[in-house]
């Protein structure tokens, strides 16, 4: 076994308590001390006290002129107090917990200190002692990412000994051309240089390595499960019937764009193959994935399978089975809806219905995957909306089936760096282009002191037999929160349009009563629908035309594109009305930015600068890469590179014969997170 993968528990110092202190910061092994790199660093600067400002962090220099005095308080807790003469003053420096330091002062000798300058009581909170060698060495303090459980001196003086007997052991990940190509360092280097870096140059160059490292290694390890997926000729051949594929296309009251027959070409021909598909289909909001996810499930049936449409909300679920169902009738397919409002009773029946193959086509919400059901032939499942779905939720259900083909649908626009991030191990199918005829939806933002605009227009919106949406972002009155709910909206509604029919939608009603509002507005038996966020994703009704969103600045930006998708689904011109007071800069930003484009994907880039991408992608997607060293939205250059190199290095070497360090790392990393 190399070094690199031995326990930390063969440095000296390292004993149970330690091991277990640097296990919690995910540090086992060697190597991974060593690639334990700062968050940042601080600038060692000499300054005289007289310059620098109150809590700044500096090194002073001066001769020790007490002994050191160590007092013991509390559990375990130490001061250490001694006093340093500068060239017109004395001043006292205190640390805290380095009892250990007290050798480090004799009184007559020079002492150098890094420390946080306190102006008020002209004393220096010590942080570190530096001899004149290491503070010539290192003008930069690296600043490690730690627990209570581990110092960073401790943690400083375990790398610092890592670093010395290992770092040249490090495995050489990069072959001499792409070093060239991309001025890369070497790995020792790279190790060297982000720990303890002689200057900011130095440190700057091992970071930009270092990023590049982490980013390439993540997509070959992406590359590998691809791969390892693509070899795994385990998954469903489902040989459709292409003529009855042909007249299912047919009958739809529009014909396909361009962009829809791409992506279930390449849908296709993944069911065909003997591979599982695993596929993402991307196509922004009204772009048309449901006519590209029903004619996919036909072709699974005309294989002989049934197929699963899986929806996030019950509305959506709903709304999904009455389209299709006549859809799929027509060609005596059978159709079913499971969700969670069935009686025990009617659940039982549908679940042994479902089991003897009796339905073809099985849709609804997370209850599909609940441990109960069990299918008769399960050849596709379709996700819509795949966002608002967990990793976790998507491998139980794709557990369900003896490996089915998988199609997630997304509408939440990603730009493609960050698609390769977080599907990189599935393939990706974009729908680039709305069906034609579209009018942008014109996007205003008013102040609630305009309501009367708001009314004005919506009176006249109404008179042409508009439908509208209003989304409030609460259901009823809330004591803590100074915001609209839809129960007052409702009321405010029917007194502003007395003769026009209004409803009130929200996530609390029972389903049933939900299913009859969605049908009559759907059957445009109501003009003005107010609601929560309920209706948030999926819902098409080709008829409404108004969107008006109080409190608008309650929501991101990604969930306001996807309200305002509920309108400019048909030919008329649609509008979007945001009426909000911000508090501050970001939401005028967002408000501004939603007058000003349509485009998801630039929304979507939007949102990630104003939000970091750890929000945008919300904790629900467990399994997102936490990277350490790499920010994927500073980095994207970075990540495109890496990316690219990575593709044509799995191209030309799949089994990486050639690259046996690589090899070797992504199985060190394997072992890892197989523990
Ligand atoms: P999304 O991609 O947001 O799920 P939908 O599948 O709900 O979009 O489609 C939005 C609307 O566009 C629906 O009313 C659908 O009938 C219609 N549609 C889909 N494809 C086309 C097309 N090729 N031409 C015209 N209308 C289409
Ligand atoms: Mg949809």
């Amino acid at each position: 076994m190399s070094d690199l993968l031995k326990s930390v528990s063969y440095l000296s110092g390292v004993g149970s308590k330690t091991q277990q202190a640097l296990a919690e910061l995910g540090i086992f092994t060697i190597q991974d001390l060593l690639y334990y790199f700062p968050l940042r660093y601080e600038d060692l600067l000499l300054k005289s006290v007289d310059e620098a400002s109150d809590q700044e962090k500096i090194v002073i220099k001066g001769v020790v002129a007490s002994n050191p005095v160590l007092r013991r308080f509390g559990y375990k807790k130490t001061m250490l107090i001694v006093r340093i003469l500068l060239d017109t003053e004395t001043i006292p420096v205190t640390f805290f917990n380095q009892p250990w330091l007290q050798d480090k002062f004799l009184v007559g000798q020079e002492a150098l200190v890094y420390g946080r300058w306190n102006e008020a009581k002209r004393s220096l909170t010590g942080i570190k002692v530096l001899n004149q060698t290491s503070f010539d060495q290192e003008s930069l303090a690296s600043i490690y990412p730690t627990n209570k459980k581990i110092h960073q001196t401790t943690l400083i003086k375990l790398i610092k000994q890592a670093v010395t007997k290992y770092a040249n052991q490090a495995l050489e990940i990069f072959d001499s051309s792409l070093r060239t190509k991309y001025h890369l360092l070497s790995e020792s280097q790279i190790i060297k240089g982000m720990h303890f870096p002689t200057d900011a140059q130095q440190a700057q160059s091992a970071r930009r390595s270092a990023k590049f490292r982490e980013l390439f290694l993540y997509q070959a390890r992406l590359a590998q499960l691809k791969q390892a997926n693509a070899q795994d000729v385990s998954g469903l051949r489902e040989e459709y019937n292409e003529s009855y594929v042909e007249k299912f296309i047919q009958q739809f009251h529009f014909s396909l764009t361009l962009a829809q027959k791409r992506v279930l070409h390449e849908i296709l021909q993944d069911m065909k193959s003997d591979q599982a598909m695993n596929r993402l289909l991307q196509g922004d909001v009204g772009s048309g994935k449901t006519a590209v996810a029903a004619t996919t499930m036909f072709a699974s049936i005309t294989a002989g399978f049934q197929a699963v449409l899986m929806a996030p909300t019950e509305i959506l679920a709903q709304q999904h089975y009455l389209k299709l169902k006549p859809l799929f009738a027509q060609f005596q397919l059978t159709t079913t809806l499971l969700t969670s409002s069935l009686t025990p009773a009617q659940r039982s029946q549908e679940l042994s219905k479902i089991k003897q193959g009796r339905y073809n086509i099985i849709i609804g919400t997370q209850a599909l995957f609940q441990d109960d059901v069990t299918y008769n032939h399960l050849g596709l499942v379709v996700i819509d909306e795949q966002h608002r779905f967990g990793v976790e939720q998507r491998r139980a259900l794709r557990q369900k089936g003896s490996c089915p083909d998988v199609l997630l649908m997304t509408a939440t626009p990603i730009p493609r760096t960050l698609a390769i991030t977080y599907y990189g191990e599935m393939d990706l199918s974009i729908i680039d282009e709305l069906p034609a005829g579209r009018k942008k939806v014109e996007t205003y933002w008013l102040r609630f002191n305009k309501m009367d605009q708001v009314h004005r227009f919506l009176q006249i919106q109404l008179q042409q037999h508009a439908q509208v949406f209003v989304i409030a972002p609460l259901i009823s009155e809330s004591e803590k929160m100074d915001l609209h709910n839809a129960e007052d909206i409702y009321e405010q509604m029917k007194v502003e349009f007395p003769q026009k029919k209004i409803s009130l939608l929200h996530g609390q009603m029972a389903a049933d009563d939900k299913e009859i509002v969605m049908q009559d507005f759907q059957k445009q038996r109501i003009d003005i629908l107010v609601s929560t966020t309920v209706v948030e994703v999926g819902v098409d009704v080709p008829n409404a035309t108004v969107m008006v969103i109080y409190n608008a600045d309650r929501f991101g930006l990604s969930q306001l594109h996807q309200l305002r998708g509920r309108v400019g689904r048909g030919r008329r011109q649609s509008y979007c009305i945001l009426i909000a007071d911000p508090h501050n800069k970001t939401a005028i930003e967002r408000l501004r930015i939603m007058t000003q484009t349509n485009d998801g994907f630039k929304l979507a880039q939007k949102d990630l600068q104003l939000r970091g991408s750890g929000d945008v992608f919300g904790k629900k997607q467990s399994g997102v890469p936490n990277f350490k060293v790499a920010d994927l939205l500073a980095d994207e250059q970075i990540l495109i590179a890496a990316h690219q190199e990575v593709e044509q290095l799995f191209a030309q070497d799949p089994q990486l014969h050639k690259h046996p360090e690589l090899r070797a790392y992504l199985k060190s990393q394997k072992l890892q997170t197989l523990d």
